[in-house]
């Protein structure tokens, strides 16, 4: 075994992993545009995007250089009582792209983070205002939001990493899973007891927290864009705020710039992180409407009490703003709209394996869904010999590929994915 891996495996500790790791990582080299180069001379086609954030693939020249040029000025200064031109523009940035209404922009280190600054400012914000019963959170079912505390408590509360947390994680409103399907007709019974929950817990809901159109994480299931509508209705009606998580959804992924678009609805709250540096550094941000900061400032205690270290960090903002720039002319929806065609082309066959339950594609996300959990072991091999980098999930084999990937490499990803379908259900 390479020295490293060795190491690796002794010293290192990896997402959702045991220690000591069971199964080594593959070690990576160098990553260019959408290939990953391994220590053995291996390439492999990232077709996760390096878990959904590297939009315009690795090294691309204009991030680079945006990051060198920072990082010929700054690296980092303290955001308490500093600013900085990154963080400056890149706070107007989202502003500008984000749905209208969403004014102010806390910027944070991680998407959980993000998550994390979501619900204290909601329920401060309801604290401000002497609503003091108006603590807990309703989403649905399937969801997820990240790892700390607070996001792990409106995750998926069965199917989920955290199950384990019964008993510690705040006790949150739960309703059942959005019916699935983009284009699936509205179901009124599922309408009807969405408006129900809200109604009846109002008086102690802070907001509703959900990720719209896509659930990813927590299954990688799609919904009819008007349950975000009606979410947002009810909950305007009824004094409890609207939360937007879109980590996952954000900056093209789904077919439109902000997965919000596609309902037309503005929450009161808003994450993004991930593709926000084109997958370069770790940087997230949650936007909010003037509603609640207005809010908040008229509290016994009017500031909002998080600061992280790195907040604002000039490189992740700089090569953000790089990024931004890269996706503001638009050619990204071409892109996405060719990568849909190519992944709903090359995953048809996965239709017809026996033991597929379902293949489903939305913009840049395409997912084959087994009838039982995948053998990541078998996967991972499969998948490599073909040249492909995939990271399958319980019973899931998807890819989110960077926008920039050839119709000759998603071709390569379809059918080593519907090959995997075949030897996984054999
Ligand atoms: N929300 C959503 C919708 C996500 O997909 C993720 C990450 N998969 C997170 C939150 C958490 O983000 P991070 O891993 O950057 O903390």
């Amino acid at each position: 075994m390479h020295e490293l891996l060795r190491l690796d495996t002794r010293h290192v500790w990896h997402p959702y992993g045991p220690m000591p790791a069971t199964v080594p990582p593959l070690l990576v080299e160098e990553a260019s545009g959408v290939r990953l180069r391994l220590a053995d001379g291996t390439e492999l086609i990232d077709g996760m995007s390096s878990w959904w954030a590297v939009v315009h693939g690795h090294r691309h020249p204009v991030l680079d250089a945006a990051l060198r040029e920072q990082a010929g000025r700054m690296s980092h200064v303290m955001f308490g009582g500093l600013t900085h031109e990154p963080a400056i523009r890149l706070a107007t940035n989202l502003v500008d792209l984000t749905p209208d209404g969403l004014e102010h922009v806390f910027l944070c280190d991680s998407g959980s983070v993000s998550v994390e600054v979501a619900l204290k400012m909601c329920l401060q914000y309801w604290r401000s205002l002497g609503r003091t019963k108006k603590t807990r959170m309703l989403t649905w079912r399937g969801g997820y939001h990240g790892d700390t505390f607070h996001p792990m408590s409106v995750c998926d509360p069965e199917g989920g990493m955290h199950a384990l947390w019964r008993g510690v994680l705040p006790e949150q409103v739960f309703v059942p899973e959005p019916p699935p399907g983009f284009d699936a007709p509205v179901d009124q019974s599922y309408v009807d007891v969405l408006v129900r929950a809200v109604e009846e817990h109002a008086d102690e809901l802070a907001a509703v927290v959900v990720e719209p159109v896509v659930q990813g994480a927590g299954g990688m299931r799609f919904h009819n864009p008007d349950y975000l509508r009606v979410l947002r209705e009810v909950t305007e009606r009824h004094d409890v705020l609207l939360v937007f998580d879109e980590i996952a959804t954000g900056f093209g992924r789904t077919g439109a710039f902000f997965a919000a678009e596609h309902a037309g609805v503005t929450p009161d709250v808003f994450c993004v992180g991930k593709a926000l540096t084109g997958g370069y550094l770790t940087m997230a941000a949650t936007l909010c409407t003037p509603r609640v900061a207005d809010g908040i400032s008229r509290g016994e205690v009017p500031v909002l009490a998080h600061g992280p270290t790195f907040m604002g960090n000039p490189l992740a903002a700089a090569v953000a703003n790089a990024s931004i720039g890269l996706l503001a002319d638009g050619s990204w929806r071409d892109e996405v709209r060719r990568i849909e065609r190519a992944l709903t082309e090359g995953l048809a066959p996965a239709a017809e394996v026996p033991g597929v339950l379902d293949v489903r594609v939305l913009g840049a996300i395409g997912v084959v869904q087994l009838d039982r959990p995948v053998d990541m072991a078998v996967a991972t091999e499969t998948l490599t010999s073909r040249g492909v980098w995939l990271r399958p999930f319980r019973d899931l084999v998807y890819t989110m590929p960077p926008y920039v990937t050839s119709d000759a490499d998603l071709a390569l990803v379809t059918e080593a994915m519907v090959a995997t379908a075949r030897v996984l259900t054999a």
